[in-house]
């Protein structure tokens, strides 16, 4: 049994943990902060460029802890799992009998994918979570020749878009495809890509490979973090088949059971339809990795993400949590909401480092901007994707209009509005508003007397409100 002690302690070497160590290493340069990362390989933001004020677009990059180490001295990695914490006497016990001292703690474990129940321990049905995972599908597909994924959220509506050379059931809950993003005439307006896929370049694909062979050191334990944005775009996805793949939808329908045979699955839907595939992926969410043992237990939400003030303080003063770990229990500003993506990850283990320090130093600290408004940008179908505010008209009621503008296979903008007032938007291609929407859903100008030039492509709405 060995004993060490920091001021501050992160556990998780995903995005969360990692941007909360780095943030923490530039507050306080003289002080310990130790990483607790499952895997020698973390989770790094790199190429971070600013949109809007708020709204951000960056890749993730996985690199050796000792690069961590060697920017920061004040860090030390260490590679083991969190075992326990005794919250009464501030200390944590790993997997492998260290105990660390902490001042502070910041929990940054993440989640897992939530499997269908029918499905768990099923050789064919795979969940995909991070690299190892991803690798194992790409192995599990290349001999498929009918694959089912069930789940309307970001990491289906990547995976349909990109796999290939494969028969795809896309198994929704919903009226619409990528639900947990978009309205129904965004869906319709990205549906016509599925039928007309753009693919990028095989040249690309093996680049990627490479890098992703490199970092496959056989003494490296990779598995853990989610994974980065552009986790599939390079990526060779293609099933057995010589023939170009065909995307079957299954609306408004989930699982009901599912029996394995010889050559793979006979899935029964709720519609009482049998669809019979040789693997499913199961992308319906995820659970947060909040069952360690604790002294006194932290609390926590009906989904088990652990609650946190606006400080990012759980139920415990010296215990922080954030990214996919926690639940945001504060009085959220109007155009804000929490949602499991790496954007808000970032934004929150960054604050939550700038809280400890503030803590340490006695100094106040005041709620970062990044949560006035719920701000994403992602790739969907090919089509940059940027999400700003209530952009689906969350908690609006029945009381909202929306503004329209839509070119077939180019853009899609929907602007909605209360009293007049901009409250959210979804912006779907080149569309240049982001910036423009962004000031207009954070100032709330009263826009009723604007609102039939607003969409109008002929005039330069910016101009309105330089
Ligand atoms: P993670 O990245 O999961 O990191 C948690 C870390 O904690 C891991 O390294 C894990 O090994 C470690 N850990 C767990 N338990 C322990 C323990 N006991 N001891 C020590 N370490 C531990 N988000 C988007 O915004 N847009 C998208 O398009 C999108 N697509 C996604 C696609 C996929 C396939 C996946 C899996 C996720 C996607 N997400 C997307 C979600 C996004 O990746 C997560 O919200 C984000 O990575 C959460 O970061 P995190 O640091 O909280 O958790």
């Amino acid at each position: 049994m060995s004993e060490t002690s920091a001021t501050f302690v992160i556990v998780g070497g995903g995005i969360a943990g990692v941007t909360c160590a780095e943030t923490l290493a530039f507050y306080t340069p003289t002080e310990s902060i130790i990483l607790l990362s499952e895997s020698a390989l973390v989770k790094t933001v790199v190429n971070l460029r600013a949109i809007t004020q708020t709204l951000s677009d960056f890749n993730i990059e996985e690199s050796h802890m000792s690069n961590l180490m060697q920017k920061y001295p004040n860090i030390t990695v260490i590679i083991d799992k969190l075992d326990e914490i005794n919250s009464d006497e501030q200390k944590i016990t790993t997997v492998n009998k260290t105990i660390i001292n902490y001042k502070f703690l910041c929990l940054c474990m993440g989640a897992q994918p939530r499997l269908i129940p029918e499905a768990e321990n099923n050789p064919f049905v795979i969940g995909i979570r991070d690299t190892d995972s991803v690798e194992s599908f790409i192995q599990k597909l290349k001999t498929s020749k009918e694959v089912a994924i069930v789940g309307n959220g970001g990491i289906a509506s990547e995976l349909v878009y990109k796999i290939e050379d494969t028969k795809v059931h896309w198994i929704i809950k919903d009226k619409h495809i990528t639900a947990t993003f978009i309205d129904p005439g965004a869906a319709e307006f990205l549906k016509d890509r599925l039928n007309n896929k753009q693919k990028e370049q095989s040249v690309e694909n093996a680049q990627f490979s490479q890098r992703m062979r490199y970092e496959t050191d056989q003494n490296i334990k990779k598995a853990g973090a989610a994974l980065g944005p552009d986790w599939y775009k390079h990526l060779d996805i293609k099933g057995a088949l010589n023939v170009p793949e065909t995307v079957q939808i299954h609306y408004e329908t989930c699982i009901q059971s599912i029996k394995t045979t010889q050559n793979g699955l006979i899935v029964k839907l709720t519609d009482d339809s049998e669809i019979s595939c040789d693997l499913l992926v199961s992308a319906t969410g995820v659970t947060p990795n909040s069952h360690f043992k604790i002294s006194q237990p932290l609390h926590t939400s009906q989904d088990g993400g652990i609650l946190v003030n606006e400080f990012m303080q759980s139920s415990n003063e010296n215990i922080y949590v954030a990214g996919d770990l926690c639940t945001a229990n504060w009085q959220y500003a109007p155009q804000w909401f929490p949602m499991k993506l790496w954007t808000q990850a970032r934004q929150m283990g960054c604050y939550a480092a700038r809280a400890m320090s503030s803590k340490h130093l006695n100094e106040e600290i005041y709620q970062d901007f990044c949560f006035e408004v719920f701000t994403h940008t992602t790739r969907l179908f090919g089509f940059k994707v940027v999400l700003l505010g209530l952009h689906n008209a969350q908690k609006l009621g029945k009381d909202y209009e929306i503004l329209f503008r839509m070119t077939k296979d180019v853009e899609y903008i929907k602007l909605v509005l209360q009293n007049g007032r901009l409250q959210g938007a979804v912006l779907i291609g080149d569309t240049d508003l982001e910036e423009m929407c962004e000031n207009l859903i954070l100032n709330q100008i009263d826009l009723s007397a604007h609102k039939d030039s607003l969409l109008d492509p002929d005039i330069d709405i910016e101009d309105y409100f330089d």
